[in-house]
């Protein structure tokens, strides 16, 4: 048998159920939705999360769309779900969890006699750490972004390599990799000797068909890869960006792109111009570095300083 919280499988069986972590204001006892699906023959274990950051749905939208596709007497090996990882802050649809005004994924490992978000990290960390390998899924938050595989530890960790070949096999596209700020569980889950990536399904907030069908695919590819599932799947040279620069706006007015999602930049193209709202030009601003055209706000309008976009540097394909 294979538990996680109250989800207990026999070999070839799924089965659902919650991990509890605490307890709301009233008293009501607050747990994640979990899945344990422990396939018929063995092999490694995967762990999935989607949901750290409660505003980003599309992650939750493949787990809702791959459990059901998985037959666990054709699978070899163990998956182990939490689907909503940051409970609080999905309730009320926010990015941070609104008990604590914390973001998740700055608190990994986690603590289990912390704060409301630390409590949540070690618990769902736990869960992680019994895997052989870690997806946890994201996206753009607020901002409009290309489908992305975020590798955390850094050039020199020693898992690199591994967590590059994760990010390739799940193969969005693109891979950002850059070390991460500490808390993430990026950084934390290959620390601790776990091969992990943070795939980015798209921009903005809400529920993208095409970047989850992509999540949904990548996960698959996973699957097939390491030996889960009796397909196969040789990964496709991705987009690599070791560098991400941002770029913020130099006066207040109404944003237009020059650039799209995906587009190559040339050093000194120009990426936005700022008119005033009766159309006059304010300001045009030019590429610092060449590079692929990565991330944008969502809305027009900026006040001086706020952020507008990014550009993923020192491209090369791997
Ligand atoms: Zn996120």
């Amino acid at each position: 048998m294979t538990s996680l919280g109250t989800a207990t499988a026999a070999p070839g069986e799924i089965d659902t159920g919650r991990l509890f972590v605490g307890e709301t204001r009233d008293g009501t006892e607050v747990g994640l939705p979990v899945a344990v699906v422990n396939g018929a023959d063995s092999g490694k274990t995967l762990y999935v999360q989607a949901a750290s950051d409660g505003d980003e749905l599309n992650g939750v939208g493949v787990i809702q769309r791959l459990v059901p596709q998985l037959d666990p007497d054709e699978i070899a090996g163990t998956i182990l779900i939490v689907g909503i990882v940051n409970y609080h802050a999905f309730q009320v649809a926010e990015h941070r969890n609104p008990v604590d005004d914390t973001k998740m994924n700055r608190t990994y490992p986690g603590d289990e006699r912390g704060t409301s978000s630390e409590r949540i990290a070690a618990a769902t960390f736990d869960a992680a750490t019994r895997a052989d390998l870690i997806l946890d899924l994201h996206q753009g938050s607020t901002s409009r972004m290309i489908d992305e595989c975020r590798v955390r530890c850094g050039p020199r960790h020693r898992l690199h390599e591994e967590c590059l070949e994760l990010a390739k096999v799940f193969g969005c596209g693109y891979i950002l990799d850059q070390k991460g700020p500490d808390g993430q569980l990026a950084r934390a889950g290959p620390d601790d000797g776990i091969p992990t990536i943070d795939p980015e399904l798209g921009g903005c907030v809400g529920w993208d068909e095409t970047s989850i069908e992509i999540g949904v695919q990548g996960v698959q590819n996973v699957l097939a890869y390491y030996g889960f599932t009796d397909e196969t799947h040789v990964p496709d040279p991705q987009t690599r960006a070791s560098g991400f620069e941002q770029y913020g706006a130099p006066a207040g007015g109404l944003v237009s792109f020059e650039k799209d999602l995906g587009d190559r930049v040339s050093r000194n193209d120009t990426l936005f111009e700022i008119t005033d709202v009766f159309g006059q030009p304010k300001a045009e601003v030019t590429a610092d570095s060449q590079g692929v055209f990565w991330r944008t706000r969502r809305l027009p309008q900026v006040a001086t300083g706020e952020y507008v976009c990014s550009v993923g540097t020192d491209v090369d394909s791997y």
